[in-house]
């Protein structure tokens, strides 16, 4: 019998608060015991990492969430073919703290190294070097998978090809991962050559971008949301490369803590214009280049606890899609003429690149432009969620399930040409539909979803 408590566990954009029934295993025999038990409850059972996905993903309000963060232990490495087979809970913090001093990394990691190896796998997700090494699913040899029967079973490309597949930016639904085997990389240094220049306008950027995808591993742009006319786009170009040695000891960032929640009115289009317009100069007029811990290159909002806290009792939302290279300048620049106009006050937007689709029948990349932005929940949101879905839907794109809080399941069914084979997965593995989220109800990822 597993133990189950009651608390609230929101997304990151912190909007639904609501008490959800939870386990906290820290074997394996307890995870089985919670999923036996959690199938039989009305709304299923899902697994849940570390709360890094932003809307309401990890959200299963009428059933159970298995909270897979405890079970974190590296189970084995090889150094012949870099290969670390990792409990599901394990985190990029921890890959990072064990691998990096003896001189190995991961080659693909999201913004935060608070997300879990199986959150990452759920997601498929990129990083700042998508154009040249794919996204997670690239680098997961294979991944063991605990079905709602309790049935276990191994998937990899040429093993359960199809599950392999459906579980890589699955969502959480075809089963419970238990374990992630990753494939990392060797590193001369810990430490990251970091070059930063202003862009002017949104022409700018994308010039800058088509140069840095021939030279540069890693690439992101930030961009001040809120600037209009002939500012728009304006922002900052950061690109990275991987230094061949250590100039000093490097010491990792220390991490402050948001103390309080802030009030929501603290957030206005002057305040958030004011911050961006400091950030952007920050950087001086002829650029610069330093030498940086990688820690504070992979993961800037890492250094700041809690950050999600700033916007407030009400929450967020974070937008983020991906437009076709051929469609992205008129579809990135529509998409910011829509958010400034609603003057929805956003810190900087992230601007990335991706290099072609993931080997997830649902994962989240196509060669193309990624933008990403924070909008403090409002009157107004909602509203601007949709015409921004419209956008995308428009220019060819797709919206990242991770980030999403309100994409319609007519949008989603659109943006995702292998649906049909992702149904098909679940309906052999999860024929009850006993794997469940607040997100799989709201866009109907099952077929008979209610
Ligand atoms: C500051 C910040 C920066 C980010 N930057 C990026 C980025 O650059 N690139 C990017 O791709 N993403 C980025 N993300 C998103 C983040 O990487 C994903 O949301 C990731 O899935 C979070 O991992 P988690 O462990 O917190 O998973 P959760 O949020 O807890 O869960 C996410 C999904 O994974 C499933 N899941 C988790 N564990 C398991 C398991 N053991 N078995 C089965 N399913 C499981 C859940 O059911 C859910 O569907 C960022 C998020 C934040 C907060």
């Amino acid at each position: 019998m597993s133990r189950w408590k009651t608390i609230a566990l929101p997304g990151w954009g912190r909007r639904d608060r609501a008490p959800q029934t939870a386990a906290r295993p820290e074997r394996v025999a307890e995870v089985r015991a919670a999923v036996a038990d959690g199938v039989a409850a009305a709304g299923g059972v899902l697994a849940r990492g570390r709360g890094r996905s932003y809307g309401d993903q990890a959200v299963n309000g009428t059933g159970r969430l298995i909270l897979m963060e405890r079970l974190d232990r590296i189970l084995s490495f090889d150094e012949g073919t870099g290969i670390a087979v990792c409990e599901a809970g394990v985190t990029f913090a921890d890959l990072m703290r064990v691998f990096l001093p003896k001189g190995w990394l991961v080659p693909v990691t999201p913004g935060t190294a608070f997300a879990t190896l199986g959150g990452a796998v759920a997601n498929d997700v990129h990083g700042k070097n998508h154009d040249r090494v794919g996204s997670f699913g690239d680098h997961t040899a294979w991944l063991r998978l605990l079905l709602p029967s309790g049935e276990t079973l191994r998937a990899a490309p040429d093993e359960n090809p199809d599950v392999f597949a459906a579980t890589i930016g699955g969502c959480g639904l075809t089963g419970v991962i238990l374990e992630v085997a990753v494939r990392l990389v060797r590193t001369p240094s810990r430490t990251m050559r970091v070059a930063e220049r202003r862009i002017r306008d949104l022409d700018d950027f994308f010039a800058a971008f088509v140069a840095a995808r021939d030279t540069a591993t890693h690439s992101v742009g930030w961009i001040d949301a809120l600037a209009q006319g002939g500012a728009m786009g304006r922002g900052i170009l950061e690109t990275g490369e991987i230094a061949d040695h250590d100039p000093a000891p490097p010491v990792p960032p220390r991490p402050r803590r948001v103390p309080v929640e802030f009030p929501g009115f603290a957030l206005t289009p002057l305040s958030v214009g004011l911050f961006n317009a400091v950030y952007r100069r920050r950087v001086p007029e002829g650029g610069r280049e330093r030498a940086v811990p990688m820690e504070r290159f992979f993961y800037p909002l890492d250094s700041l606890l809690d950050w999600n806290r700033i916007y407030g009792r009400r929450g967020f939302h974070q937008f983020q899609c991906v437009i076709p290279d051929a469609d992205a300048r008129a579809g990135v620049g529509r998409l910011l003429e829509a958010i400034s106009a609603a003057r929805a006050a956003s810190f900087l937007a992230v601007l990335k690149t991706l290099g072609g689709e993931g080997r997830g029948m649902l994962s989240f990349p196509m060669r193309g432009y990624t933008l990403a932005l924070d909008l403090p929940h409002g009157s107004g949101i909602p509203d601007l969620l949709a015409r921004l879905e419209r956008i995308t839907l428009d220019h060819g794109g797709r919206i990242y399930l991770a980030k999403d809080s309100a994409l319609s399941a007519d949008g989603f069914a659109a943006m995702h040409p292998r649906l049909g084979d992702f149904r098909a997965v679940l309906s052999r593995l999860d024929p009850d539909g006993r794997l469940s989220s607040d997100m799989a109800r709201r866009l109907r990822i099952r077929e008979d979803a209610a």
